[in-house]
């Protein structure tokens, strides 16, 4: 198994010790603190969502200094996450990336309500768009399906847009997995996981 399918199966791990109400990773002391600020070896890079809801180390129960995190609205491909995965992937060569779509995105909401002007400029179009790829397949709820088509176009976004990303990817250094995270009850199901090459749409 590659180290970054292990890695997934680690953070789905903590998130059922997240959900059973026994999460490990809370408590720090200064001996921790300071091994961390002397070597952080993050294990995983996370494009997550503002969303006070959704932080990834709690709901993956990950301890401080595993993941290396970018969060934005309606976790898009922005650049700020572009240059998270430069830094994640070329220095610390993390064997993972996670996108972290989550139910009752207001970002993706937003976009479906028709609110495609605003801050953010071109990041809402990417949500559109999604929406768009979404609507083909009519489904009931169309701002659910657009959060799952959303996860699946930033990584979309990053397979063309960052060198660094394509080519972690193509030499098989790097999986790259879409999640989804039901907010009503703490679940986080893997959606997708693309190796050696991203193949949608
Ligand atoms: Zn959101």
């Amino acid at each position: 198994m590659h180290r970054g399918e292990q890695v997934l199966e680690e953070l789905i791990e903590g998130n059922r010790r997240f959900r059973a109400g026994k999460s490990t990773h809370w408590c720090y002391d200064g001996t921790s603190l300071a091994a961390l600020a002397e070597a952080p070896a993050p294990r995983a890079a996370v494009i997550c969502c503002s969303d006070s809801r959704v932080p990834p180390e709690v709901i993956f129960d990950q301890p401080l200094g595993s993941l290396f995190v970018s969060r934005v609205p309606g976790n898009v491909a922005s650049d700020g996450v572009k240059w998270m995965i430069e830094i994640a992937v070329g220095e610390f060569h993390v064997p993972l990336l996670v996108v972290c779509g989550h139910t009752g995105c207001l970002a993706v909401g937003q976009i479906v309500q028709g609110k495609t002007m605003g801050a953010g400029g071109d990041l809402r179009l990417h949500i559109l768009s999604s929406m768009f790829i979404a609507q083909k397949s009519k489904p009931e709820d169309l701002w659910h399906a657009t959060v799952v088509e959303n996860a699946h176009h930033t990584i979309e976004m990053l397979a063309q847009h960052s060198r660094q990303f394509r080519a972690a990817i193509s030499a098989d250094e790097l999986v790259a997995a879409t999640v989804l995270y039901e907010v009503q009850t703490g679940e986080a199901s893997v959606l997708a996981v693309d190796r050696h090459e991203v193949q949608r749409h």
